[in-house]
């Protein structure tokens, strides 16, 4: 049963309030717009998202290295960057109320292509089309925005203490690059990879967490030969194929947005945005990029510092080209939510479950006693529990309202099995397995749970 778009996405804002996935920031204060709090459901699913990364891109592979960088850097990286200059939005502001939007955004919303539109464009298209602002208000001309939340570092408010949240969290991966190298002189290719937190001052922050003022980043630089960058750039293709499919997002949802060179950012010779079909429409879920010797290049230019890359036991000397895929912790979240989310009818009611797989579920298994008021059964039920609690850690005790409540609650949280002790395991020493999808049941032994 497919809902609406909206009514899905709304569906599915509401289930992650009700249930403690994800809160408004600041709620009880009236919110901080583009900010958003997780709940324990949500910090664990949201763990289990970036653990999963790790594992899959670090933990598994020889060529790869961990770093967690400082989020406060050094004004220079982000004018080295090009941060300073050009990270930017369309701006357009309502004549009347002030309120400022996107202005690319607008213009999708009327029906307009704007890839590759530059402010001009975007102006003269705003006003011979006589687009208004969401307030039904006249549009001002379209002006840019830097993104980046400035802030200054230390007692002394001058230009010299400027810096800024990262806005990305790759540009703490190329300052590292060479401690890395010379702390391990790994063969090439080899990547660096990162996750953290990001921070851009979005003009509209919208769609629930899919564009936020703060999130999260999973970043890699795989460090390349040049003369190999059409092979690695392939394997990474492949690559963020698997951890979609890691996901358990359906491999028709996801798809290849090969950019144009036009749209490109302007270091980039090859990038492919892959987009999924998010419940508000196909959107960007995560970037791949070749970024060429852009970064190292302005590193070793504006530091003054030598980035090349010596091939070991020859005299061969370069600076190492880039590719570079760029996940995004939130999207892959609400990617994640809107696969799973699904309703069906069990006798005869409307049933809302989260078909989540079972490695990123937050909760595996719920255990509850059949009545909460038997002590026999809660001391039975409670030995299952801290059994399953022991092998799998996020297992949860259950013993709210009657059991039909609780297969409900538990659906809505993507909990795939439910154990029930009822007075047979007194008996049989066996429990009642209740399965999520299927709301199958079967009898296990808790010999054989273990
Ligand atoms: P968009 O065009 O949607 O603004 P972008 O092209 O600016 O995204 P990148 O700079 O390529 O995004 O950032 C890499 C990834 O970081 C994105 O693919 C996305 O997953 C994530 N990301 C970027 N901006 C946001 C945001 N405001 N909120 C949540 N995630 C974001």
């Amino acid at each position: 049963m497919d809902k609406n778009k909206n009514e899905k996405m709304e569906a599915i804002v509401s289930l992650a309030k009700r249930r403690g996935f994800i809160y408004q920031g600041s709620e009880v204060y009236g919110g901080l717009s583009g900010t958003w709090d997780y709940g324990p459901l949500g910090v664990s699913l949201k763990r289990n998202i970036m653990n999963l990364w790790w594992k899959m891109f670090v933990e598994d592979r020889e060529d790869m290295y961990g770093v967690d960088a400082a989020i406060l850097m050094n004004q220079k990286v982000w004018k080295a960057s090009g941060h300073v200059d050009t990270f930017t939005d369309p701006l357009v502001e309502d004549l009347e109320t002030k309120q400022r939007f996107r202005a690319d955004h607008l213009l999708k919303d009327a029906g307009h292509h704007v890839d590759g539109l530059s402010l001009d464009d975007m102006t003269k298209l705003i006003h011979d089309h006589d687009i208004k602002s969401p307030n039904g208000n006249r549009l001002s001309d379209v002006r840019t925005f830097n993104m980046m939340f400035k802030t200054t570092v230390g007692p002394v408010d001058d230009e010299s203490s400027i810096s800024y949240l990262r806005p990305e969290t790759a540009q703490g991966i190329f300052t590292n690059y060479h401690n890395v190298v010379d702390s391990f002189y790994p063969d090439l290719p080899f990547g660096l990879a990162q996750q953290g937190k990001a921070f851009r001052n979005e003009i509209s922050p919208r769609d629930f967490i899919f564009r936020s003022r703060e999130f999260e980043q999973m970043e890699i630089e795989y460090f390349i030969d040049p003369a190999t960058w059409e092979t690695e750039f392939t394997k990474w293709v492949s690559l963020v194929h698997s951890w979609t499919d890691a996901l358990g997002l359906p491999a028709e949802s996801v798809h290849e947005l090969e950019v144009p060179a036009a749209d490109r950012a302007h270091y980039s010779k090859r990038t492919i945005d892959f987009e999924f079909d998010f419940p508000i429409g196909r959107e960007e879920l995560l970037g791949l990029a070749y970024r060429t010797d852009f970064d190292l290049g302005n590193i070793q230019r504006e530091a003054g510092k030598n980035m090349e890359y010596t091939v070991k036991g020859t005299n061969t000397k370069f600076i190492p080209h880039v590719i570079e895929p760029s996940f995004g912790v939130e999207r892959a979240l609400m990617a994640v939510l809107s696969a799973a989310y699904m309703e069906d009818e069990v006798n005869g009611e409307k049933r809302v479950y989260l078909k989540l797989p079972e490695h990123l579920a937050p909760v595996k298994y719920a255990v509850s006693p059949l009545l909460k008021n038997k002590p026999e059964l809660v001391a039975r039920a409670r030995e299952v529990y801290a059994i399953l609690k022991k092998i799998h850690g996020n297992v949860m005790w259950d013993d709210n309202g009657n059991i039909g409540k609780r297969y409900r609650r538990q659906d809505e949280i993507g909990t795939p099995y439910c154990v029930v002790i009822d007075f047979d395991s007194l008996e049989d020493n066996a429990v009642t397995i209740r399965e999520r999808d299927t709301t199958e049941q079967k009898r296990v032994s808790i010999s054989d749970l273990a």
